[in-house]
C-alpha cells in the first residue's frame, strides 16, 4: 500500500530559532510515522525584506550593510543550530553569489524584475539548507528539492514582467518531474515555498507571503491527506490578533470563506492558497508552531451555512481611482471602455462603484505599482475620458461573513465617526460573503476596532468561535519579553509617588544610560545635541550637558530655559520653524548658533543676520516616521528648505554677507531603521560643493525606541556601519539631535484608576488623566504599554479601552488592551512616556497640568 503525503508548511518567524527547528524536526518525525512528509519553508523571518531592501539600496549605491546583516543573520542561526562548515558552505555560495548580483545592480543602478526575483529567492534557498542541516542532525533521513524544478508558472506573451517574474501563477497540473518522482524514496522532503520558474526556466516568485501557496500546490499535486501552515498564531481569528487581542480564533471556516478572509486582509494565508487545496479537496490546517498542542482552524470543504460575521478585516495601501466625466451619462458600452483601459495594461479592478458621472474603483494589482509604465499609461487614457483622481493609499476595511448582509440593519453607530471624514466606496460581494467600505488609511484601525467589538465583541457565542488571542497568550504575555524594565525594581517608590494622585515621573540613570550608549555606538559623531523639547525638566538638561551633549532648542523660550538652567558655557543650536523673527534676535543674544529653513527671515530682518555665520535646514524629500505627523520632510510638510531651490537661499544669504556653516535634515521621528542617517548624510555630502563655508552637516534626531511588542530596536552598531560608508564628509563635523531616544524609555506616567465599568459588552477603565496629561495616542495613534502596576505580576484576565477624564470621545490611553482584574484606586503605569510626554499636557478641561518628578 502506497504511504499517504502530509505537507507542512513552515513560516518566517516558524523557521527563525533553533527552537523553532527542534519543534519543526518534532512534528516532521511525529507525522513521518503514518506519513510521507512534504516540509515547505519560507525564508527566516525579516530576510525577504531585507532583499527587498538590498535591492533598493543597490540601485541606489550600495547594499553592503544590508549584505552584512544577511551574513550575520544566516551564520548566527547556522550557529544555532550547530552546523558544521559543509553544511554552511551552499549558504555561503549563496551569500557570495548575492554580493555579485547586487554589485552588479550597483553598477547600472536597475533592477529588472527577473532579477527581482532571482535575488529574492535567496531566503528560500539558504533556510532550506539550513534546514537540512538542522533535521539531518536531528536524526531525519531528509532530501532536498529544488520547488523550481516542479512549479511552472504560466504566463502568456502580454504578461507584464513585475507579474511574470513577481506575481507568478501556478497551474494545479502535475508537473512533467512531478513531486512525487522527485522525491524518489524519501520519507521526508525540504523544498522551498515561493519560488517556481517560468517556461524558460527563469526564477519566479508567487507574490510575497507566497509560501502558503507553494504549499498548498505541492498538497494538491500530490493529494495529501492534508496541508498545515505552521505560523506564529493559532490560525485565522476574527481579525488581526496583533491589532486586537480580543480577536477570536476561527476553529473552522469552508474554503471559500477563507479565501475572502484571505483576500481581504487576514494575512496569516496567501489568498491563492486556497483555490489549489479546494481543488484537491485538501484539508488545510493552520497551527502555532510556538504552541504545537494548542487549538487551530481547519478549512475544508462542508461546514456550517447559517448567517454570521466570521470577522473584521482591513488592507492598507489599497489605490483609489476614481473618474467623473459627465458624458457618460446614457452612452451604451462606456464602462467597458473604462475597464478596457485597466485590462490593456495589465491592471486588475477590484471594488467598483458607478453613478451617472463617476466610476471610481480600487485597484488589486498594478503590475511595476503607481510610479510605473503600466499606471501611467492607464492614467493617460483614461484622463481623455474625464477628470481623474487618485488616492494611493486608501484601506478597505472588510466585514467578512455567511449571508453578510443581513448584519447591515446592526450597524448602528460605527459609521457615525465618518459624517465628516467620509467612506469613499461601499461594496457588497454577489456572493454575499463581504461588505467593504474604503477609508483613509488613518481611519481604518479604529473602524475595524468599533466594528469588531460591535459584531464580535462581548462574549458572542457560535460553533465555530474559539478561545481569544489573549486568553490563548496570556501566561507568555503577561510579562513584557524584553528584560525587565527599569520600573519594575522601583515599584514600591513609584505606587507612593501616586499616592497624591496622576504622576510623571523620569528615571535619569535610564537617561545617561541612553546617552552614554549613543556616544559609544557612534563615534563619528563630532556634536550632540539634545532635543530639549522631548522633556525640558531641568534635571533632564542638567543631566545630558554632564555628559557632553549641547542642546537644540525650537524657541527663544527654550533657548532661556536652557541658559537659565544649564549656564552660559552649554552649546545651544536654534532650530525654529515658522517663529516670530525677534525670535532668532533673542537666540543670537543668547549665543546660540542659528539654523534658517528658508531665506524669508533674511528678508524680513537682514540686520538681524548680516554678518553671522548661521545653519540651513534643507527638505532632502521624502520623509520618514511613525506617524504622518511627524515625518518632517517630503512635500506639504512644512520643515526645511526643498533640496532643489538652495540658490534662493546663497543669494539671500550673499547679499547680507552671511555664510552658511551648517547644512541640516531632520526627516521624521521615531525611526527604527539604521540607514535613514546614513541617507540624509549622503544627500547632504552631495550638496558640499555649493556651500565654501560649511563646517557641520547635522543629521537630525528622529532615532526611535521599541513602543510596541514585536518592533526591532534601532540597532545603533548598524547605523555607525551606514555611516561610514558614506563619503564626502572629511574634515566636517557631524552631528546629531537625539530627542526621543535619551528620554522616551526613562519616563512613566502613574495614573490612579478612577472606575471601571462594562458598557455594551466593552470593559472602560478609566484613569485620573487622559489626553490632558498625555496627548500622543490621540495626536498621534501613538501606543504606550499600559501596565497595572499595583497589581504587577496578576494574570491577565480583561480586555479593556482604558480612557482618561477628558469630555473628548478621543480620550482614549489605550485601545483592548490586556490587564489583570482592575478596580478603583489601582495604579496604571503608562510605559515609554518620558519624551513628548510632560511638555505636551494642557489644562484642558481646567484640569491641572500633571506634576512631572525625577528620581536618581
Ligand atoms: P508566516 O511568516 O508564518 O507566513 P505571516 O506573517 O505571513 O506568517 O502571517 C501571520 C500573521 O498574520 C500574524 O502574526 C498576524 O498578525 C497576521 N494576521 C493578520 N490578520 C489576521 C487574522 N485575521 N488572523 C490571523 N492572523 C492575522
Ligand atoms: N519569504 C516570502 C515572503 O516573506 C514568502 C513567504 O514567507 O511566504 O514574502
Ligand atoms: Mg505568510
Amino acid at each position: 500500500m502506497t504511504v499517504p503525503w502530509v505537507v507542512l508548511k513552515y513560516g518566517g518567524t516558524s523557521v527563525a530559532t533553533p527552537e523553532r527547528w527542534a519543534a519543526i524536526a518534532d512534528r516532521v518525525a511525529a507525522c513521518a510515522t503514518t506519513h510521507r512528509v512534504w516540509l515547505v519553508v519560507s525564508a527566516v523571518s525579516q530576510v525577504s525584506n531585507r532583499l527587498e531592501r538590498a535591492l533598493d539600496e543597490a540601485v541606489a549605491g550600495d547594499a553592503s550593510t544590508s549584505v552584512a546583516w544577511l551574513t550575520e543573520r544566516h551564520e548566527a542561526l547556522a550557529d544555532g543550530l550547530g552546523l558544521d562548515a559543509a553544511d554552511r558552505a551552499p549558504v555561503r555560495a549563496l551569500l557570495d553569489e548575492l554580493a555579485t548580483l547586487l554589485r552588479g545592480v550597483a553598477l547600472t543602478a536597475e533592477a529588472s524584475p527577473r532579477l527581482r526575483a532571482r535575488v529574492l529567492s535567496f531566503g528560500e534557498l539558504a533556510s532550506t539548507w539550513l534546514g537540512l542541516g538542522a533535521l539531518r542532525r536531528a536524526g531525519l533521513d531528509v532530501t532536498r528539492v529544488d520547488a523550481r524544478r516542479l512549479l511552472r508558472a504560466e504566463a502568456g506573451p502580454a504578461t507584464p514582467d513585475a507579474t511574470r517574474y513577481l506575481e507568478a501563477r501556478v497551474p494545479t497540473r502535475t508537473a512533467p518531474d512531478g513531486p512525487a518522482a522527485a522525491a524518489g524514496a524519501a520519507r521526508v522532503v525540504i523544498t522551498q515555498g515561493f519560488i517556481a520558474s517560468t517556461a524558460d526556466g527563469h526564477t519566479a516568485l508567487l507574490g510575497r507571503g507566497g509560501s502558503d501557496t507553494s504549499a498548498a500546490l505541492f498538497a494538491a499535486l500530490l493529494g495529501a491527506d492534508r496541508c498545515e501552515i505552521w505560523t506564529d498564531v493559532h490560525g485565522l481569528f476574527t481579525t488581526d490578533p496583533r491589532l486586537l487581542p480580543s480577536a477570536r480564533l476561527l476553529t473552522r471556516l469552508r474554503y471559500r470563506e477563507a479565501e475572502e478572509l484571505a483576500a481581504l486582509g487576514a494575512k496569516v494565508l496567501h489568498p491563492r492558497c486556497l483555490g489549489p487545496v479546494a481543488q484537491a479537496r485538501v484539508p488545510l490546517e493552520v497551527r502555532n508552531t510556538a504552541d504545537p498542542q494548542g487549538p487551530s482552524t481547519r478549512i475544508e470543504a462542508d461546514g456550517d451555512d447559517e448567517p454570521a460575521v466570521l470577522a473584521v478585516v482591513h488592507r492598507q495601501g489599497v489605490p483609489l481611482v476614481s473618474l467623473h466625466t459627465l458624458s457618460m451619462w446614457g452612452q451604451p458600452g462606456y464602462l467597458s471602455r473604462l475597464f478596457g483601459v485597466f485590462a490593456t495594461h495589465g491592471i486588475s479592478v477590484d471594488l467598483v462603484a458607478t453613478s451617472q458621472a463617476a466610476l471610481t474603483v480600487t485597484l488589486d494589482h498594478v503590475p511595476g505599482g503607481l510610479g510605473g509604465p503600466a499606471f501611467q499609461a492607464a492614467l493617460a487614457d483614461l484622463e481623455a475620458l474625464g477628470t481623474v483622481t487618485v488616492r494611493p493609499a486608501c484601506a478597505v476595511v472588510s466585514m467578512v461573513g455567511r449571508h453578510i448582509r443581513t448584519v447591515l440593519p446592526r450597524l448602528g453607530g460605527s459609521f457615525a465617526a465618518f459624517e465628516e471624514r467620509g467612506v469613499h466606496l461601499v461594496s457588497a460581494s454577489s456572493e454575499d460573503l463581504n461588505l467593504s467600505f474604503v477609508v483613509d488609511a488613518d481611519d481604518a484601525p479604529r473602524l475595524v476596532r468599533d466594528l469588531h467589538a460591535h459584531l464580535l465583541g462581548g462574549g458572542v457565542q457560535a460553533p465555530w468561535l474559539g478561545p481569544s488571542w489573549s486568553e490563548l497568550t496570556t501566561p507568555t504575555e503577561a510579562v513584557p519579553a524584553r528584560p525587565s524594565p527599569w520600573w519594575v525594581a522601583r515599584r514600591d517608590a513609584l505606587l507612593s509617588l501616586a499616592a497624591d494622585g496622576p504622576v510623571w515621573v523620569q528615571d535619569l540613570a535610564v537617561v545617561r544610560e541612553r546617552a552614554r550608549a549613543l556616544v559609544t555606538a557612534l563615534p563619528q559623531i563630532g556634536a550632540r545635541f539634545y532635543a530639549m523639547k522631548a522633556n525640558d525638566h531641568p534635571d533632564v538638561l542638567r543631566a545630558v550637558v554632564d555628559l557632553g551633549f549641547g542642546l537644540e532648542c525650537v524657541s527663544a523660550a527654550e533657548v532661556a530655559h536652557a541658559r537659565a538652567t544649564c549656564g552660559d558655557a552649554v552649546p545651544l543650536l536654534f532650530t525654529p520653524n515658522f517663529c516670530p523673527v525677534e525670535e532668532y534676535a533673542a537666540a543670537f543674544a543668547a549665543g546660540a548658533e542659528v539654523v534658517l529653513d528658508g531665506p524669508d527671515v533674511l528678508h524680513q530682518a537682514p540686520a538681524t543676520f548680516r554678518g553671522r555665520a548661521v545653519g540651513l535646514r534643507l527638505d532632502p524629500g521624502g520623509g520618514q516616521g511613525h506617524h504622518a505627523k511627524v515625518t518632517t520632510a517630503g512635500a506639504r510638510t512644512k520643515f526645511g528648505h526643498p533640496i532643489d531651490d538652495v540658490d534662493r537661499v546663497l543669494d539671500a544669504a550673499r547679499a547680507l554677507d552671511v555664510r552658511i556653516v551648517g547644512l541640516h535634515a531632520h526627516v521624521g521621528s521615531g525611526i527604527l531603521e539604521p540607514t535613514a542617517w546614513s541617507r540624509t548624510a549622503r544627500t547632504l555630502a552631495g550638496l558640499r560643493a555649493r556651500f565654501p563655508d560649511l563646517r557641520w552637516v547635522d543629521l537630525g534626531g528622529g532615532l526611535g525606541v521599541v513602543e510596541r511588542p514585536g518592533q526591532v530596536a534601532l540597532d545603533l552598531d548598524a547605523v555607525a556601519v551606514a555611516l561610514r560608508g558614506v563619503e564626502g564628509l572629511d574634515g566636517l563635523e557631524l552631528r546629531i539631535e537625539p530627542g526621543r531616544y535619551l528620554v522616551s524609555e526613562g519616563g512613566v506616567l502613574l495614573l490612579p484608576v478612577t472606575q471601571v465599568r462594562d458598557k455594551g459588552g466593552v470593559t472602560f477603565v478609566g484613569a485620573a488623566a487622559g489626553m490632558d496629561a498625555l496627548l500622543r495616542p490621540a495626536l498621534y495613534g501613538a501606543w504606550h504599554g499600559i501596565h497595572n502596576l499595583s497589581r504587577w505580576g496578576e494574570p491577565p484576565t480583561i480586555v479593556a479601552e482604558v480612557v482618561g477624564p477628558i469630555c473628548e470621545t478621543g480620550d482614549v490611553l489605550g485601545h483592548d488592551r490586556v490587564l489583570p482584574i482592575t478596580a478603583p484606586g489601582d495604579v496604571l503605569l503608562v510605559e515609554n512616556t518620558g519624551a513628548y510626554g510632560h511638555v505636551m499636557g494642557s489644562h484642558y478641561n481646567r484640569r491641572g497640568v500633571v506634576r512631572q518628578v525625577t528620581l536618581g
